[in-house]
């Protein structure tokens, strides 16, 4: 079953709502960074949320979420691109297994406190960013601040991850819904109860559920029109010209000193681990300035 999302509009035009399965993605990320549990609820929750919020919007063309947080896991950074494609990785891939009151994964105690950073890259106006701090920890619901604070429009974000025995990918997606402007307050209650009726998105998917399933119960009373339908996967886009980027930030006297004492210089990929060696003739040659 391939991952892929929903984007719809209720008929009656007062809730816009976007559904995921992620499984799969989440599974790769998983194995890429070989991630214990904690750590893979983490970094799951937000590759979910980052592919979905990729495409709330026609015109963006690239979207990251960056949380820096005082929390055992360091830092969560993620990314989509205009082909839906999301990559990812935590500061801290090897959490120790903490569990909550509520015998679930406690993303929460693994994120601890910080900033949440948003930046959505369009064609050809400036990307916006902003900053907001963590609420929660717990990911879906410090993007739902974001929503209502920073962009301020009512939101709901739901994000689930379930992990097996053996640490693989059970199950993983996630709902983003929003109030579109002068949505009256019976709508805004139907929604409450029926987002009280949910326990667990991963559970839901789990089950078999589809996103279009997802949605039929988060908006239950509220026939919708779908909008748009994307796959999504996990892909790293890097190469060994684009890591050049990397050698360009040092100054020519590390460069010169690590040629010297190893004959190469290696970058490593943060999002899939891959190595790229640089040796002096391909330096000279791609380096973005002069080289004495
Ligand atoms: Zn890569």
């Amino acid at each position: 079953m391939k991952d892929y999302m929903i984007r719809v509009l209720t008929k009656n035009k007062q809730i816009r709502a976007l559904a995921l399965r992620s499984t799969k993605m989440v599974d790769k990320a998983q194995k890429m960074h070989k991630t214990t549990p904690v750590a893979s609820a983490a970094l799951g929750r937000a590759l979910s949320a980052v592919a979905m919020m990729n495409v709330l919007e026609k015109e963006v063309k690239k979207t990251s979420l960056k949380i820096i947080s005082d929390g055992p896991i360091d830092r969560i950074i993620v990314e989509a691109n205009s082909k839906n494609e999301v990559r990812g990785f935590v500061g801290n891939p090897n959490l120790d297994i903490f569990i909550n009151d509520l015998n679930k994964l406690d993303v929460k105690k693994a994120v601890g406190e910080g900033e949440l950073y948003v930046k959505k890259v369009y064609g050809l106006k400036d990307p916006y960013e902003s900053k907001v701090n963590l609420v929660s920890g717990e990911i879906g619901e410090d993007l739902t601040y974001y929503f209502t604070m920073s962009e301020q429009i009512p939101s709901s974000v739901g994000l689930g991850v379930l992990i097996d025995k053996d640490y693989s990918v059970k199950a993983a997606g996630g709902f983003i819904l929003q109030l579109l402007p002068e949505t009256p307050e019976v709508t805004i209650k139907k929604l409450e109860e029926n987002l009280n009726n949910i326990t667990s998105v991963s559970n839901l998917i789990e089950e078999g559920k589809s996103p279009e399933e997802l949605l039929d119960i988060v908006l239950e009373g509220f026939p919708y029109e779908i909008k748009k339908i994307s796959e999504t996967k996990y892909k790293c886009n890097c190469s060994k010209k684009r890591g050049i980027e990397i050698l360009n930030t040092l100054n020519e006297q590390e460069i010169k000193e690590t040629l010297f004492e190893e004959g190469y210089l290696e970058v490593t990929c943060h999002f899939c681990n891959k190595k790229y060696k640089y040796d002096e003739q391909y330096i000279k040659k791609h380096l973005e300035r002069e080289w004495s």
